[in-house]
């Protein structure tokens, strides 16, 4: 029997010896329940159904199972057979707190085998980590981030592959946060796929044209609201904005426009936090349809589609998610 490269070994906590199928992932060997299989995946249950049109070889046979070749990292599989039921503490909903590694790689193998409760599931979790409201963005950053440019290019490349489309703003965006040579130098980048590559050039490209006009909009709207005495900062203001603009910084982490307007009088200093405020709000509200992507509500009715009930509720408590601004 040729079981692929590496010297197959049985992974113990999924190796049942009254169980009746054994597949190989890479050189893993998973001896596990048929039953179990088809009660919870539509594609092991057409798998299975397939009828055997020959005798097996005793060559192609362990312990009197016939082994299956499954295309997957071994330890997409190993997580995916804990989950759906081997192991019923191994992925909780959320808020368990749950590695990302683990919840990507459900999301994977529910997606690609039909197991509905268990996509659902991995996508709760990842629904807590890419916000698709201003609120939610807000809380996420003002939690502090602590994530790699490599985890966020892992949660593309599934989102990418599973399609939850409501996932791809925020990930796009997060790119954006990093300068574009800077991102195009980090060795994360260059492990993506060539297709992945180009798609996050466009859409870090479009995300800069569009945080320009809306800084262009900001600063228009900053400079003709300020009263006659403030007016005289508006030279200041201005340095301080093309600053921002020449440094490539996006619009959310410009604190450089805000410094030019410290010297405003009460008033007027109240009115830039407004025009701040409805800036950041054009921003996000055009953000996915910037990208090429459907509406903030048509893509949050996915996303409630796509989540467990849990997650709506879940939605309104504070959450610890960790970003991070900088991946130099
Ligand atoms: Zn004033």
């Amino acid at each position: 029997m040729d079981i692929g490269q590496g010297q197959p070994h049985r992974v113990l906590e999924l190796w049942f010896e009254d169980a009746n199928v054994i597949f190989q992932a890479e050189s893993s060997l998973f001896r596990v329940h048929k039953g179990i299989l088809q009660a919870r995946s539509s594609v092991f249950r057409d798998m299975f159904a397939i009828p055997q049109t020959s005798t097996p070889l005793d060559s192609d046979l362990m312990d009197g199972c016939i082994v299956t070749q499954l295309p997957d990292a071994a330890e997409d599989i190993r997580c995916f057979f804990l989950a759906i039921g081997y192991d019923a503490s191994f992925f909780e909903p959320p808020p368990t707190p749950t590695p990302l590694s683990v919840v990507l790689a459900i999301a994977r193998m529910s997606h690609k085998y039909d197991v509905p409760f268990l996509r659902r599931r991995a996508l709760s979790h990842l629904s807590h980590r890419c916000p698709t409201t201003l609120r939610d963005f807000f809380t996420v950053h003002v939690e502090g981030k602590n994530s790699f440019l490599g985890e966020e290019f892992e949660v593309l490349r599934a989102a990418l592959k599973i399609d939850p489309s409501w996932v791809l703003p925020y990930q796009f965006l997060i790119t954006h946060f990093t300068e574009l040579e800077t991102l195009l130098a980090t060795q994360q980048w260059k492990d993506l796929e060539v297709e992945i590559q180009a798609m996050c050039h466009v859409k870090w490209r479009c995300i800069e044209s569009h945080s320009r006009r809306c800084i262009a909009q900001l600063l228009s709207k900053l400079l003709s609201d300020l009263c006659a005495t403030c007016a005289a900062l508006s030279v200041q203001i201005q340095r301080a904005a093309v600053g921002c603009l020449s440094e490539d910084i996006p619009m959310f982490l410009s604190p450089g426009i805000i410094k030019g307007t410290t010297g405003c009088c009460p008033e007027c200093l109240l009115g830039t936090y407004k025009t701040f405020a409805d800036a950041y709000g054009s921003f996000w509200d055009a953000l996915p349809e910037t990208l090429g992507m459907p509406r903030w509500d048509i893509l949050e009715t996915k996303k409630s589609e796509d989540t467990e009930p849990i997650a709506l509720w879940l939605k309104n408590t504070r959450w610890v998610v960790r970003v991070s601004t900088s991946y130099k």
